[in-house]
């Protein structure tokens, strides 16, 4: 089943609930933003939550408002971050809420990976194709977020996440509840051998096929030397290896690619679009 469901607020914000996590324990807040509701126009329209995107920053701030109100959270707890495709996880305390919300000076700087064990501290970060990571210890109580485009996804930012998580809270991997968010699926996500090599790298195999039966394969070659690449695929594997239960990893079947009429796609929209917002927090 869909790990990740439609809802829509009173003010007109359309967001994914993260089931699972959700409906597992009140003092989680977990999900992902689509482009329904909020007040940018074209062609950010509309619920945009980057402020990196040429947008008008007042939109982006309402739109990030509107989100909070909607998830009833405190607009004034949240983090955003200036996400540099890498595997660097940042712990975030209380002493950090408000960073980036309104402007990019402030932001949490060069991390795509963040992780927090205070309640009343939600993590937010940015996405329009590239993979959102999710991580819950309902044992040692902490939350983990990461954004895992091809080159993070390579780096093993799952696996930085689980190892920061590990040594900052004492989490094992065992407990982890994870869940890997809506993005461009290997429907849509065509690459070439350079990434491929990449990822054989990272896996540690080759040829792309996956090594469990009923798995979907890692990437398979296309005509004219592409291939395409299942970067949710590659992040399960990556998660499995860490230590994290097959039985606990829950995966989005939405592409963002295939799904411009809900989501903001940086390849199908030729670069010129907005930004969902994954987030995940404690609640106070
Ligand atoms: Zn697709």
């Amino acid at each position: 089943m869909e790990p990740f469901v439609l809802q829509e607020a009173d003010n007109g914000t359309g967001w994914m609930k993260l089931s699972p996590f959700m409906n597992g324990s009140a003092a989680v807040t977990a999900g992902f933003t689509t482009r329904r509701g909020g007040v940018s126009g074209e062609p950010y329209q509309g619920l945009n939550c980057g402020l990196h995107v040429d947008d008008a920053p007042e939109a982006v701030v309402e739109n990030r408002r509107r989100l909070a109100q909607a998830l009833g959270i405190p607009f004034e707890a949240g983090t955003y971050a200036e996400q540099v495709h890498g595997k660097e996880i940042q712990m975030v305390t209380s002493a950090l809420r408000g960073a980036g919300i309104r402007d990019r000076d402030s932001a949490l700087q060069a991390k795509d990976g963040f992780m927090t064990n205070e309640p009343g501290v939600y993590l937010y970060a940015l996405f329009a194709d590239c993979v959102p990571l999710y991580f819950y210890d309902p044992i040692r109580r902490a939350v983990g977020l990461a954004h895992a485009g091809w080159k993070g996804t390579a780096l093993g930012i799952a696996r930085s996440m689980v190892e920061a998580m590990s040594a900052a809270y004492g989490t094992k991997a065992r407990d982890l509840r994870a869940a890997i968010g809506p993005s461009i699926g290997a429907c849509c996500y065509e690459v070439d051998d350079t990434v491929v090599s990449r990822i054989d790298k990272a896996l540690g195999t080759t040829g792309g096929a996956a090594q469990e039966e009923g798995q979907p394969p890692f990437y398979e070659a296309k005509l004219g030397g592409k291939y395409t690449l299942n970067l949710q695929a590659v992040n399960r594997q990556i998660m499995i290896k860490a230590g994290i239960m097959p039985s606990h990893i829950e995966i989005s079947s939405l592409c963002t690619s295939c799904r411009t009429d809900l989501f903001f796609s940086h390849r199908k929209e030729r670069g010129r679009t907005g930004r969902m917002a994954a987030w995940i927090g404690l609640r106070e």
